[in-house]
């Protein structure tokens, strides 16, 4: 491609509105364009580099015979109703009329959409084992869309979905999936990590996630080097590692604690440290428009409460939310700060991080006063103990070692669904005996959209983008200094021919009005992985020059020895 010739613009500064690098980049490259809060339009390169990806997945997936197909974005909303996810996705799925009122959806995710799909088709166990994927654009309303491709409200996935007989079966097929993820991200060539994951409202029971390592990742991720054993922290088990010493129980007392909101306050206040300390939380686990239903969650005063083990614990659908602070005074008669679980009237929860704990103190549910020597048991009753509370970075892993945290940025996702959506659907198959039974699923996610961004956010320096060579938008970044040479420019014409007759893909730019120093800082930001510069002065001495992007290494070559070295930078041959 020519740059003149494209669609390509590039900006000199960072756009006031990134958040992080590789969406600074993206920008500043010209690769996307906000069109509204998370809804962009690709442009070439960006483009370019999604299709790239996208045809490594579809030749790993191609490999465990998954087929590839093609469903709509506009559902009706009778197929969600089937499964009760019209209401369960909450606001997350944008919902909409036609012209005859009919409701519709944008698909957020496809498991009704494909399983009525197979339903229609597959009757018998012959027709099985099956899989399905397509590419295509999702539509989530995320409420707070950031960081540019990375958290979207319109994205591109690729979603597929398994078929199954038997649970031995499906494990079969999620473990091809797995297997075929690993190449995909192997031959991605970025450093990554499968973590154990929750299944969130998608359902099933195993689900393992993908992760891209990168400091700026959303997802914190445990790591337990010694076990093998690796989780997203909204899932990662505790153990705990305390055990109780027997102490005298003291007399609970009541003493005042003006202005002392906060554990850190508190712990400073009565000189003890913050993990002396128990707090309380409050949380609703009605559904919206219900009628509220609080719950109380204890812990000790330096853990933070892990509300996805919450939802577990309990059984929700989603996440629960905190209480707003009126509704806490509510139910307690004290505003936060000042509440703890003696004389509460609603299920408490506690983490088992804090069950060796005695004559601790806690809120009591009078404004600016609180309890010590409070013990449970004796003060108050435990409706229920778990782990509920955040793994940090230290903490013992059940299945050996201790954890080391890192960030991830999750691009693939695998679930074991079970029969979740066969049951809710009715889709069955007619067994070797003549017997009918549910269809075992699975599904598996790539966000591919987020991938090309996360392999900037993982691959860049301070001048620009270090693509990954497998999905380079071009593999090869001429610079053109001179254009209106004849004899450079000839020589850059055949140069570039020759480098696409061997299957590379090159830019050339050949702007006529752009400095050789604006060349050269575009094409570090674009970030091609080799760069040849082409210019009159160099070119007279019979020089050309290639540089490796990502070591920033150039060799002087003379014009006819350019291509090997070419090929050899990208390792081609
Ligand atoms: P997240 O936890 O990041 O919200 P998710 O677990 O809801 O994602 P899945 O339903 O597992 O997402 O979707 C499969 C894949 O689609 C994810 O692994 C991720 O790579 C991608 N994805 C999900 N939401 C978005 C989004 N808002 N923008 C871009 N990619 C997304
Ligand atoms: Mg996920």
């Amino acid at each position: 491609m020519k740059w003149s010739q494209s669609h390509i613009f590039t900006l000199r500064d960072d756009p006031a509105d990134a958040d992080i690098p590789s969406q600074a980049l993206m920008v500043r490259a010209g690769m996307i364009r906000k069109v509204s809060p998370g809804i962009y339009t690709y442009g070439t390169l960006a483009l370019k580099a999604i299709r790239k990806f996208e045809n490594i997945i579809r030749e790993e997936l191609g490999k465990i015979s998954c087929n590839e197909i093609l469903m709509p974005m506009v559902q009706p909303k009778e197929l969600w109703e089937e499964t009760h996810r019209w209401e369960e996705m909450g606001a997350g799925l944008l919902k909409f009329q036609n012209r005859n009122q009919h409701d519709y959806c944008l698909g957020a995710t496809h498991e009704e959409v494909v399983t009525d799909y197979a339903r229609r088709d597959v009757s018998s166990y012959r027709h099985l084992p099956s899989s399905l994927y397509q590419i295509q654009t999702k539509y989530r309303d995320e409420i707070r869309p950031r960081f540019g491709l990375m958290r979207g409200r319109e994205f591109i996935m690729k979603d597929a979905y398994s078929f199954d007989v038997d649970q031995e079966a499906a494990q079969k097929s999620y473990e091809n999936f797995y297997a075929a993820y690993q190449a995909i991200f192997d031959r991605l060539g970025l450093k990554y990590v499968v973590v154990r994951a929750d299944t969130g409202n998608i359902g099933g029971d195993q689900s393992h996630e993908f992760q891209v390592l990168a400091e700026n990742g959303e997802d914190s991720l445990m790591v337990s080097e010694e076990s093998g054993y690796s989780a997203n922290v909204e899932i990662a088990p505790i153990k705990e590692n305390i055990s109780k010493v027997d102490v005298e129980l003291l007399d609970m007392e009541e003493f005042a604690t003006p202005g002392l909101k906060t554990i850190k306050a508190l712990a400073e206040s009565l000189k003890v440290s913050e993990d002396q300390l128990v707090k309380t939380m409050f949380f609703a686990i009605n559904e919206e428009g219900e009628e509220l239903k609080p719950v109380a969650v204890l812990l000790r005063g330096h853990h933070e409460v892990n509300d996805v083990k919450l939802k577990n614990l309990l059984g929700l659908a989603n996440p629960p939310r905190m209480l707003t602070d009126k509704e806490v005074q509510d139910v307690t008669g004290a505003f936060p700060g000042s509440c703890g679980p003696v004389g509460l009237k609603i299920p408490i929860y506690a983490d088992q991080g804090l069950m060796h704990l005695a004559n601790y103190t806690v809120g009591a549910n009078k404004d600016d006063y609180h309890l010590k020597n409070v013990n449970h048991g004796r003060d108050f009753e435990i409706t229920e103990t778990a782990d509920l509370r955040l793994a940090q970075d230290g903490d013992a892993c059940p299945e050996g070692g201790v954890y080391k945290s890192f960030r991830g940025i999750e691009v693939g996702h695998v679930f074991y669904l079970g029969t979740k959506y066969s049951n809710s659907m009715n889709f069955k198959y007619l067994d070797k005996n003549g017997k009918t039974q549910l269809v075992e699923m699975g599904c598996y996610g790539i966000g591919v959209s987020r991938t090309v961004q996360a392999a900037i956010e993982q691959s860049h320096d301070k001048d620009g983008i270090i693509w990954p060579k497998s999905i380079a938008p071009f593999q090869v970044h001429i610079c053109l200094l001179d254009p209106d040479d004849t004899e450079l420019a000839e020589y850059t014409e055949k140069l570039y021919r020759s480098l696409q007759e061997k299957g590379l893909e090159v830019l050339v730019d050949d702007r006529r009005k752009e400095r050789p120093g604006i060349k050269f800082k575009d094409a570090d930001l674009l970030g091609m992985p080799c760069r040849i510069t082409i210019g009159k002065r160099g070119f007279q001495n019979g020089e050309v020059e290639v540089t490796d992007r990502a070591t920033k290494e150039t060799q002087k070559l003379s014009p006819e020895l350019v291509e090997k070295a070419v090929l050899d930078t990208l390792g081609e041959v």
